[in-house]
C-alpha cells in the first residue's frame, strides 16, 4: 500500500515537472513516505530524517516533506520536533500534496471522505505487474493495529474507475494487476468484491489478477467460487491468521476462531486444489502464554501454509493492545518469532520440493537480480522461479521445476506462450 502511495505521489508531482533523482543532494524536494505499522519502521524514518538536518542548513531552499502514517500520527508535533521538515501530509491527503507545496510550510492530516473518488495518475515502476487501489482504510480495529487511526474508515472506489485504470494499464503493456486494499475483500463499491473480480476478469489483454490483503471474516463462498471459476484470478490468497489461539484471537479482536479460519481454508482447498495460502503471524501478543504460542505452531503444522510473514508484537500508539497488561519481554517475542519462522521455512521448503518435476505457467518479470544470465518470474501461485532463457519480459512460458528451494524455485523452459489454465 505504501509503495503504491509513493507511485501515486510521483505521478502527481510529474505533472508539475518534477523528476525523480537518486541522491537527496540533487533534489529540490525530498519526500519521506513513512510507515508506522511497527515501531521499527518508525524509528528508521526518524534516524533517516535526522540525518538531513545538515543538508537543509547548507541549502535552506531544499524542501523536506513527510508523507504517510507517521505524518498522520504526529501531525504538527513532527514539525516542532524536526524543524527542518517543511510539510507533513497524511496518507489520505496525497491528492492535496501540490496544494500544500505552494505554501511555505504546512500540515495536512484531515480525514478525506472523497479518497475513493480521486483519480491520481500513478507513475509506476516498470514491470509486468501493477498495483491498483480498490479500497482505502479499515473499520476493523484489531486491538494491536494503528491502520484504522492513520488511514481512516473503509472507502471503496467505484468499479468504473477501477476498470478504466486496469484497461489503461493493459494498453501500457502490463499483464497483471494486484488489487489493493487493507481488507480488499471487504470492498463495497456498489458491487461485491467477487463481482468486481468478474468485471476485471473480462478486461481483454490482461493475463493475471491478484488481490491483497483478504480478511478471513469476509472470505465467503461467493469469493471462493470466483477464485475457482475466473480464469485470470490467480490461485493464491494472503489470509492473515495472526495467532492459532482462540484466547489471543479474541483479545486481538479478529472476529474469528481458529476453527472458523481452518474451515475456510478447507473450503478454499476443496474448490481450488492448487491454491497457495500465505499468512501473517504476530509473535508475543500481550499475555500470550507458551500454550498459546504452541497453538500457533500447531496451526502452522496443520494448515501447511505456502509462506508466512512473521512479526514481533509492537505496541503502537492509540491502540488497545499497547495499553494491555501482560506485555512480554523482547527476548520472549524474539524467541517465539524465530520458532515460527524456522517451522515455516521447513514447511515452505518441503512444499517447494514437492513441485519438482511439475510444469507451471510462469510470467516472465525480467533478468534475475542474483544472476543476470537467468530470468525470473512467478507462478500463478505467486512462487518465484529462476531459469535460463531469453524470453522477453511479460511473456508467459511453461517451465518444468527442477529444484524447490527455501525461498524460490529453479526450472527449465519447455515452451513459450501457453494458453488456457494450467498451474
Ligand atoms: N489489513 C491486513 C494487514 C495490515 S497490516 C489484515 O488485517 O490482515 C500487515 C500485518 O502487520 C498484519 O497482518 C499484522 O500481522 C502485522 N501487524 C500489524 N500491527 C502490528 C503490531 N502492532 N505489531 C506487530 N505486527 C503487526
Ligand atoms: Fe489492521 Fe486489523 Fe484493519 Fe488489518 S483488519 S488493517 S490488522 S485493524
Amino acid at each position: 500500500m505504501n509503495f503504491h502511495d509513493a507511485e501515486r505521489l510521483l505521478g502527481l508531482l510529474r505533472q508539475d515537472g518534477f523528476i525523480a533523482v537518486d541522491d537527496p543532494k540533487d533534489a529540490d524536494l525530498i519526500v519521506f513516505n513513512t510507515c508506522s505499522i511497527r515501531e521499527k519502521a518508525e524509528q528508521k524514518f526518524l534516524s533517516e530524517v535526522g540525518r538531513l538536518r545538515r543538508l537543509k542548513k547548507q541549502e535552506p531552499s531544499k524542501r523536506i516533506a513527510v508523507l504517510g502514517c507517521v505524518a498522520q500520527q504526529q501531525g504538527k508535533a513532527l514539525l516542532e520536533r524536526m524543524p527542518h521538515v517543511d510539510y507533513v501530509v497524511g496518507p489520505q491527503n496525497i491528492s492535496k500534496f501540490k496544494e500544500v507545496l505552494s505554501r511555505e510550510s504546512g500540515v495536512l492530516i484531515e480525514d478525506n471522505p472523497d479518497i475513493a473518488f480521486e483519480e491520481i495518475p500513478a507513475q509506476r515502476a516498470e514491470g509486468v505487474s501493477a498495483w491498483v487501489n480498490i479500497m482505502y482504510g479499515c473499520n476493523n480495529f484489531c486491538s494491536y493495529c494503528v491502520v484504522p487511526y492513520t488511514r481512516g474508515r473503509e472507502r471503496s472506489r467505484p468499479p468504473e474507475s477501477i476498470l478504466r485504470e486496469v484497461r489503461e494499464l493493459v494498453s501500457q503493456g502490463y499483464k497483471e494487476v494486484t488489487l489493493l486494499g487493507q481488507n480488499v475483500n471487504s470492498y463495497r463499491g456498489g458491487v461485491s468484491f467477487p463481482r468486481l473480480l468478474e468485471m476485471v476478469n473480462s478486461v481483454e489483454g490482461l493475463e493475471r489478477i491478484r488481490f491483497v490483503t483478504s480478511h478471513p471474516k469476509d472470505l465467503n463462498d461467493e469469493l471462493i467460487n470466483a477464485v475457482a471459476s475466473l480464469q485470470k484470478v490467480c490461485e493464491h490468497i494472503h489470509l492473515p491468521l495472526q495467532s492459532g489461539s482462540d484466547r489471543v484471537l479474541r483479545l486481538m479482536n479478529r472476529r474469528y476462531t481458529y476453527a472458523e479460519y481452518l474451515k475456510k481454508v478447507e473450503k478454499l482447498r476443496a474448490k481450488v486444489p492448487e491454491i497457495a495460502i500465505t499468512t501473517d503471524i504476530i509473535a508475543g501478543f500481550p499475555t500470550e502464554t507458551e500454550e498459546d504460542h504452541q497453538a500457533t505452531l500447531r496451526a502452522l503444522e496443520e494448515i501447511q501454509f505456502d509462506g508466512l510473514f512473521g512479526f514481533k508484537f509492537s505496541p503502537r500508539p492509540m491502540t488497545k493492545a499497547s495499553k494491555m497488561e501482560g506485555q512480554l519481554p523482547e527476548e520472549v517475542k524474539a524467541e517465539r518469532l524465530s520458532e515460527i519462522l524456522e517451522l515455516q521455512d521447513r514447511i515452505t521448503e518441503k512444499k517447494n520440493r514437492a513441485l519438482e518435476g511439475r510444469v507451471l505457467d510462469v510470467l516472465v518479470e525480467g533478468p534475475s537480480e542474483k544472476d543476470p544470465r537467468m530470468l525470473t518470474g512467478r507462478t500463478r501461485t505467486n512462487k518465484i522461479v529462476n531459469f535460463y532463457g531469453d524470453t522477453p519480459r511479460g511473456s508467459l512460458v511453461k517451465v518444468r521445476i527442477t529444484r524447490g528451494l527455501r525461498h524460490s524455485l529453479q526450472g527449465e523452459v519447455i515452451s513459450g506462450s501457453p494458453s488456457g489454465r494450467h498451474i
